[in-house]
């Protein structure tokens, strides 16, 4: 077993892009706030409950909005990034990181 010692220097650099997601991807505690282009009644995409298909990181993605009293779609354009961040070690021992 190796030995661990404490970080001396993290540093996260690049982008992701261009990486294709679940073909059923969920994105729980986001939504998107759009309106019924007929009726004008607010329609929000909850992505916990509705999911995106195959959006691919960092590219522009069809999300789509949906009025069941028109019975009608249109599109959103969304985008899904990814990014990495560098989290204090302090932080993370104070819950705000996640071990897994
Ligand atoms: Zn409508």
């Amino acid at each position: 077993m190796p030995k661990v010692a404490k970080v001396s220097k993290v540093n996260v650099v690049g982008a992701c892009e261009g990486v294709k997601l679940d073909k059923r991807f969920y994105v729980p505690g986001v939504t998107i706030e759009t309106s019924c282009p007929r009726c004008n009644a607010d329609r929000p995409i909850h992505l916990a409950d509705r999911y995106l298909t195959s959006p691919t990181v960092g590219r522009p993605h069809d999300a789509m909005g949906y009025c069941p009293d028109c019975d009608l779609n249109w599109p959103v354009m969304i985008r899904v990034d990814v990014t990495v961040t560098a989290v204090d070690n302090a932080q993370a021992e104070a819950g705000e990181g996640v071990k897994e």
